[in-house]
């Protein structure tokens, strides 16, 4: 057996990499032997401790700010990662919001920031990472593919979530827009998978966790009995980053203690 780690000598971009999944999947692909350049919004300083993380443990890492929602911002991110790593081999698109409300009550501009953040921005950073990929193209040693985009999507791109329109439709979105780009860019040895992760403990949904009523309730939706710790996504994120998985294409892997397994039923059939 080879002592090599699964993603020794890749270079991996993670957008929203300063918390929640994005932090933890940041020090995994650093701890699988990735260089990472670890995306941030605004507050360099929690980017600029995953980064620390990652160094102290052997690896190399950058922090880069970047509305991912901007054009010209993730232009300039990649831009600064390639400069930086020589290339990108690893995106995981990763970065979202939340911006709840009920249907009529929900505004335009709500409507609007969620769609533009969760599904326009993996958009643009995709859309940056495969022409790097189709400049740079196979380098065996490396990878078998040319490389690799991760979406984040949720449970809720095949859940129906009441008070969320937006944010059900965005991640429905990323579900045909993975697998549409996993379809066009497959010939060119390019992968292009999805993590659709159920409840995961993040300050996103805290309201869902922070009570031991409010988690209690959550679990009734959860037939493995635990919420998901970061941690949950990041070993699955190096998997499907790696050549172990080098066959998936096109690939959901929901992460979700079984909540797409709808619980609901199972004592009413
Ligand atoms: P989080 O709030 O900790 O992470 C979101 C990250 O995205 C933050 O770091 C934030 O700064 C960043 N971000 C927001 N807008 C941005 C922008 N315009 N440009 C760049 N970065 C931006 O929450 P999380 O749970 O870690 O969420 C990460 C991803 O996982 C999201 O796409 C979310 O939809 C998805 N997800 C989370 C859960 C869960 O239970 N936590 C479940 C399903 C899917």
């Amino acid at each position: 057996m080879s002592d090599r780690k699964p993603l020794a000598g890749q270079k991996a971009l993670v957008t929203g990499g300063s918390s929640g999944i994005g932090e933890a999947v940041a020090l995994a692909l650093g701890a699988a032997g990735a260089d990472v350049a670890v995306n941030y919004l605004s507050d360099e300083h929690p980017a600029l401790n995953v980064v620390d993380r990652i160094r102290a443990r052997g690896g190399s890492a950058i922090a880069c700010k970047a509305d991912i929602s901007s054009e010209a911002e993730v232009a300039g991110m990649f831009e600064h990662a390639i400069d930086t790593f020589g290339t990108i081999n690893i995106l995981v698109a990763n970065a979202g919001i939340q911006i709840d409300a009920g249907l009529t009550d929900m505004t335009l501009e709500q409507w609007n920031r969620v769609l533009a953040v969760n599904l326009t921005g993996q958009f643009l950073c995709a859309r940056a990472a495969t022409r790097e990929f189709l400049r740079r193209g196979v380098v065996p040693e490396i990878s078998r593919a040319a490389g690799n985009i991760i979406c984040m999507s949720s449970v809720h791109q095949v859940i129906p979530w009441a008070g969320h329109a937006n944010y059900a439709a965005s991640k429905g979105g990323i579900k045909l827009l993975m697998e549409t780009m996993a379809q066009e860019l497959a010939p060119r040895r390019i992968r292009v998978n999805a993590i659709a992760p159920g409840a995961i403990r993040t300050p996103i949904n805290e309201p869902a966790w922070n009570t031991p009523q409010a988690l209690e309730r959550l679990l009734t939706l959860v037939p493995y009995g635990r919420i998901g710790e970061p941690d949950d996504i990041g070993r699955a994120a190096v998997w499907l980053a790696s050549d172990e998985s080098d066959y998936v294409v096109g690939t959901t892997l929901f992460v979700d203690g079984g909540m797409t397994l709808y619980p609901g039923f199972a004592a009413n059939g």
